[in-house]
């Protein structure tokens, strides 16, 4: 076994929290750098939740938009906080950013009472370290320590990128094992529907235990935002070369399908914003590495 494999990799969900001009877009854009994965054509509409996918050589941040925090013409308030309490559970990891040249206490208490509210581990990086002298950021540094429970406290700057690479460390630190949720080859232009795909062949491979090939695949039928966009719905199938596979996925009474069902709809839902209602079906189809009639058909 090469030393390679035995290293752990991480990957996740992350939210970056923080007040209008605290430096949050200047950030992503720096941790995305040239690795700008998805371009979100449609900012205003829930189903484009991803902002990009920074990948370091062990670790793979997805950063996930959360709807208010970063609407700058709004004031941050109660209402906003409300916002980031529904969203923030479900993320792996939260970036709080705030501005250490300028601390605000009024909007720093209400986002600490909002990541206080959850379990998630929170990495808080103090910004513009550019603009102050180093005892003032000590003493915050000290401040902070006593305010809550963070992960880890890093002061950067985001406009000259000073210290990104430690608040990386970090953020990958907290970071659950996992292998990268996008691979490499799938980080341009990627539909909803690939993505989906995705997610549901990692759940199936990660929930049997690594008993049926990672090369299953998928497809995603259909993919219906109904509701007025407050519901997606969507049928995929499981396409496996050997009946015994497709037992194994099936699993007893049905009950490993349904935990794949269950954790894939989770990750999906995170990705589109909302509910997802997700019916999967699993197919016996021998051969179809072999065929490329159906290797195009799946989109590969
Ligand atoms: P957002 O509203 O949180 O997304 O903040 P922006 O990323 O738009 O940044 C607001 C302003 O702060 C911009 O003028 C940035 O150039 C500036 N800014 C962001 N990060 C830094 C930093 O580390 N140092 C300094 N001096 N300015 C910064
Ligand atoms: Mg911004």
């Amino acid at each position: 076994m090469n030393v390679k494999q035995q290293q752990v990799y991480r990957s996740g969900f992350v939210a970056i929290i923080g007040a209008p001009n605290v430096g949050k877009s200047t950030l992503l854009n720096k941790l995305l750098g040239q690795k700008l994965s998805i371009t979100s054509k449609k900012p205003q509409t829930t189903r484009d939740r991803i902002l990009g996918i920074a990948n370091q050589p062990e670790a793979q941040f997805i950063f996930l938009d959360t709807p208010g925090i970063h609407q700058a013409h709004k004031p941050l308030n109660q209402r906003i906080v409300e916002v980031a309490l529904s969203t923030l559970g479900d993320v792996d990891l939260i970036l709080m950013l705030v501005d250490a040249s300028k601390p605000d206490p009024v909007s720093e208490n209400l986002l600490l009472k909002a990541v206080k509210n959850q379990n998630n581990p929170v990495v808080l990086a103090l910004n513009k370290t550019d603009l102050i002298p180093k005892p003032a950021l000590l003493t915050q540094i000290e401040k902070w320590h006593r305010s809550h429970d963070f992960k880890a406290i890093v002061p950067v700057s985001a406009l000259t990128g000073d210290q990104l690479e430690n608040l990386c460390d970090a953020m990958a630190t907290s970071l659950p094992d996992g292998p990268p949720l996008f691979p490499d080859s799938m980080l341009t232009d990627m539909p909803e529907r690939f993505i989906t795909a995705e997610m549901i062949r990692e759940k199936a491979f990660r929930l049997t235990g690594q008993e049926i090939p990672y090369s299953v695949a998928v497809t995603v039928d259909t993919f219906k935002e109904q509701k007025k966009g407050k519901l997606v719905s969507i049928q995929a199938t499981i396409h496996v070369e050997q009946d015994s596979q497709k037992g194994i996925i099936i699993g007893k009474k049905g009950s490993k399908l349904k935990q794949i069902g269950k954790a894939a709809r989770k990750e999906i839902e995170r990705m589109v914003g909302t509910k997802v209602y997700l019916k999967l079906f699993v197919r016996v189809q021998k051969n179809w590495t072999k065929d490329t009639k159906a290797l195009r058909r799946f989109g590969y």
